[in-house]
């Protein structure tokens, strides 16, 4: 089976290339430049016609949650239901996160995982690892981890009593991942001293959803990225810092990068485009808007651009983590401690970076870069993954520029009740998705299936210095 992209416009992590594009099978097997004169004279079984729209790599998203445990309650998003949406947005690979229970082994929970995902994915898909129980046992099966192609390992210096990590057994982990090169993923924000500001606000009878963004202030979150900066050089591992939302927190970032450690930063839409203001909306509205660190104020939004251009950000992922408003984020009703952290957005995520081009907060290559090749890099997924190139895999999205949409959770294909960017306009949209040679969405329909993506064992963090 060959499929001929014909008439767009390639854009790449480099520039724009007029061209059309070859699929034979699963694969990239050629790219044509073409000018005006000419256009490409090749046989294919099918030709889809991309005048006036982009071609680009599918999108790769590093950070989502699909039937996440939280509190006795599940991430709403099957592996199904979640690919599926993201293949709508133009996302054709998702790195999802293994959670070990305290008490169990990290290989058990990977084969778990397996099971969970395995045969429902409608795109590919990779695990990262989140640790919470570090002893013996387990730093040992950090390396098997690796091995099978999982290399990045998750910590928290939030939520004690959950996942919270000690220095002690952080500095520990990271010192494991320096043996194999794995990278440590961290929540870097102080939880022992937000859980004492919670415990205050409560007792002050502050109950509202916006308390929760008010107790954990963008100091805390600074303050604890610092630390596990200074941690992962003690221990010489690579450390990436997951949802970064507060300027303070960049500032690290930034001062490590520049003393050449290797430190690395993603950000999420939400801190991009929705502030403290939403959680501040009444009747209890603002509960949707809770997610971990929170929705800050839009200084910080800026700060945030502005470290995607200087590449201190360099990966956007969505931090999926859906929770229906109705019975699971009204859990919270009269304790915003009780309300699930997470926010949906797998399916938005290119649309909404697009209107960071148009604003010309970020270039159109860089785009491509932040949704797609950076990710691809810092996964291990690359020259595979995040390339309109030769030999690459066919996972490729002809993206509309001028095509209008609302964002509504009438149209939008997430499992969830509601959507955190009700009423947006957009500029952009998803024409046509396809994944490994296969047309997934197009013309307006889901044409894929649960079962077609498949895992993919990661490399290493090629982005190494
Ligand atoms: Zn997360």
């Amino acid at each position: 089976m060959s499929i001929l992209i014909n008439g767009g416009t390639v854009v790449t992590s480099e520039g724009t290339l007029n061209a059309d594009v070859l699929i034979v099978g699963e694969k990239i097997a050629a790219v044509f430049a073409r000018d005006a004169s000419t256009a490409t004279s090749v046989a294919a079984d099918e030709i889809i016609d991309a005048a006036g729209k982009y071609v680009i790599p599918g999108g790769i998203d590093g950070h989502t949650h699909m039937e996440m445990p939280f509190g006795g309650t599940f991430s709403v998003d099957t592996f199904e239901t979640g690919t599926k949406a993201a293949a709508w947005g133009g996302t054709t690979t998702i790195v999802d996160f293994a959670v070990q229970a305290k008490g169990t082994s990290l290989l058990a929970t990977l084969d778990k995982w397996h099971e969970k995902a395995d045969g429902n994915c409608a795109i590919d898909y990779g695990f990262h690892m989140i640790v919470s129980d570090v002893n013996e046992v387990t730093l040992k099966e950090m390396d098997t981890c690796v091995g099978a192609g999982v290399t990045s390992f998750k910590m928290f210096m939030a939520y004690p009593g959950v996942f919270y990590a000690t220095d002690g057994e952080i500095l520990l982990a990271m010192q494991q991942a320096r043996r194999t090169g794995a990278t440590i993923m961290m929540h870097a924000e102080n939880g022992i001293a937000i859980d004492q500001l919670v415990a205050q606000a409560l007792a002050a009878g502050d109950t509202d959803p916006v308390y929760h963004g008010l107790t954990r202030p963008p100091e805390l979150e600074g303050e604890a990225t610092h630390r596990a900066i200074a941690l992962a050089k003690v221990a010489g591992c690579p450390l990436y810092i997951v949802h970064l939302s507060a300027a303070h927190a960049l500032e690290a970032v930034a001062e490590a990068r520049d003393a050449g450690q290797n430190v690395f930063a993603e950000t999420c839409p939400q801190y991009l485009y929705l502030s403290l203001d939403d959680l501040a909306r009444p009747d209890f509205e603002g509960a949707k808007f809770v997610c971990s660190p929170p929705l800050r104020t839009p200084d910080h939004s800026a700060a945030l651009w502005r470290g995607l251009r200087t590449n201190d950000l360099s990966v956007v992922s969505t931090d999926h983590c859906p929770f229906c408003f109705k019975e699971q984020k009204e859990l919270g009703r009269g304790d915003f401690a009780k309300i699930p952290n997470g926010i949906p957005g797998v399916e938005h995520r290119i649309d909404l970076l697009h209107q960071g081009v148009l604003a010309g907060q970020i270039t159109l290559p860089r785009w491509v870069e932040i949704c797609s090749t950076t990710p691809a890099r810092m996964f291990g997924l690359y020259p595979r993954k995040g390339v309109v190139a030769v030999g690459a895999d066919a996972d490729i999205v002809i993206y509309d520029p001028a095509a209008r949409q609302t964002l509504s959770v009438a149209t939008h294909h997430m499992n969830v009740d509601y959507s955190a960017y009700e009423g947006m306009e957009i500029t952009g949209k998803v024409d046509v998705t396809i994944s490994r040679g296969r047309v997934i969405v197009a013309d307006g329909e889901f044409t894929g299936s649960a079962g077609h993506g498949s895992f993919l064992r990661r490399a290493l963090n090629q982005y190494l210095v």
